[in-house]
């Protein structure tokens, strides 16, 4: 049996760490933070544990609910019926299934039926291979057509890649609309997931797991350098201090890599080196009143520079309070990354008062902001050529992110069957 590091205890770090200790190995995870979780971390909102980043589940998760049911927690996925909307120029429109599209005043009816074909085939379609060489914007373009395009489409785009927007693959937005479009109840009601108390209950779960089975989790123990020679990895540096691995299975953004793995041939960490990432601004409000009754509202407004704002709590309750994310994505290049906390917070609820005139200030009950630099990965046609594989030619050394299930968005549950995958490797 080996002794396994796992850098990053993130859920994909932790679930990794929990399939090689089950397989027997003795395991180390090794992790920045101050806690585990990562970008599935919780944090103490004004008395709710939330998850700085929102997440919800989706009926195509499977590899959560296989996770879920090896640690015993089969019974904490809920389910709700959710609703999406569009906010478009000032209205609200109700949006996300054939009546609304119908319904919805600013596309002509060709136009509309084109988009409810593209997003209909799209469920069913299952060979990626053709929308890898394809651009986003150039395939929704040639089903919805331009002016589907320019209404539906392309403010949502710049507003996430800004830079990239004309870059992104048609693959993987054709993931995201198959993931969400099958999380149906039936063909007019959306339905989503959350795990009981939040995603923390899983990561938590896991390292009580990880405990029981002999494996050790360092936290505030970030890792300098993973070593290599003559072909194999040899071990770890992490707070200063050497320790020896048979094999490093590492989670961290592959944007790290060239720099923790400075033994990597010099082509390798080129490759990492150029990939692109963008970062989030995620503001999060705890209000007295609702914005919206949707879970997922769209945003197509001149006035406002996110394309979408996520109030959780339309799948999660909290009681009488309503918790609103909004999420800015952007380079991290892009000003307003560095803007301050208060200021983005400010601008965050006035955009809220434009969706909901009946907001006042009084209504803001606590807001928090959480920054990251590596929040989305940006994956061009033929991402796969770009980047190196997970299992690396180096023995013993596997290097993964959320981009390495290209086409599959980042997410808890693909996270979940690539650690499964990458435990399976380790001799
Ligand atoms: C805004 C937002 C919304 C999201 N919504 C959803 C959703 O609705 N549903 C869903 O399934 N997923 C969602 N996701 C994605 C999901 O959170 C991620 O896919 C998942 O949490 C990634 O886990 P990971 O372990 O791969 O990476 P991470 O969680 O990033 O873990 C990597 C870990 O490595 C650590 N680390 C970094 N450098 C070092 C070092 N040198 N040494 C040691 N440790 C280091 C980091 O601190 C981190 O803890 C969302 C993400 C974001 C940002």
């Amino acid at each position: 049996m080996s002794r396994v590091a796992v850098v990053g205890a993130g859920t994909m770090g932790l679930t990794a760490a929990y399939h090689l200790l089950k397989a027997g190995h003795q395991v180390e995870v090794f992790e920045a933070d101050q806690i585990a979780g990562g970008m599935a971390a919780h944090f103490d909102f004004d008395g709710i544990s939330l998850e700085r980043y929102y997440h919800f589940v989706c009926k195509a998760d499977r590899p959560t609910f296989e996770l879920l049911a090896e640690l015993g927690m089969e019974g904490a996925m809920r389910w709700r019926p959710t609703s999406m909307g569009y906010f478009y120029q000032g209205e609200h429109h109700a949006w996300g299934d054939p009546l609304a599209l119908l319904r919805f005043p600013h596309l002509d009816l060709i136009s509309k039926i084109r988009y409810g074909l593209l997003m209909f085939l799209s469920t069913k379609r299952r060979d990626w291979s053709g929308l890898d060489k394809l651009r986003a914007h150039q395939w929704i373009k040639v089903w919805c057509g331009e002016r589907a395009w320019k209404v539906l489409w392309e403010k949502l785009f710049t507003l996430k890649f800004f830079e990239f927007a004309d870059d992104i693959s048609a693959a993987w937005i054709w993931t995201r609309f198959k993931r969400i479009g099958t999380s149906r109840r039936s063909l007019m009601q959306e339905e989503l997931g959350y795990i009981e108390g939040g995603t923390e209950v899983l990561v938590q779960r896991l390292v009580e797991r990880i405990g029981e089975l002999g494996g050790k989790i360092h936290l505030a123990m970030p890792v300098s350098e993973v070593h290599i020679d003559n072909g194999a990895v040899t071990g770890l540096t992490a707070a200063g201090l050497r320790h020896a691995f048979d094999a490093v299975i590492a989670t961290v953004p592959l944007q790290f890599i060239p720099r923790m793995i400075p033994a990597l041939p010099q082509d390798m960490r080129d490759q990492y080196a150029a990939l692109k990432n963008i970062g989030v601004v995620c503001v999060v409000h705890k209000l007295k009143k609702s914005v919206t009754r949707h879970f997922w509202l769209n945003v197509n407004d001149d006035r406002i520079e996110v394309p979408g704002i996520v109030e959780f709590s339309n799948l999660r309750r909290f009681g009488d309070d309503h918790i609103v994310y909004f999420p800015y994505y952007m380079p991290t290049t892009h000003p307003k990354f560095s803007q301050s906390d208060e200021s983005i917070a400010q601008e965050s609820f006035a955009y809220l008062k434009l969706l909901n005139p009946a907001l006042s200030d009084d209504d803001r009950l606590a807001t928090r902001v959480s920054r990251l630099r590596y929040a989305q990965p940006v994956c061009p046609p033929r991402y796969p050529e770009s980047v190196p594989p997970v299992a690396t030619h180096i023995k013993g050394l596997q290097i993964a992110d959320t981009s390495s299930y290209y086409p599959e968005d980042r997410g808890i549950a693909e996270g979940a069957r690539l650690a499964k995958e990458m435990a399976a490797r380790v001799r």
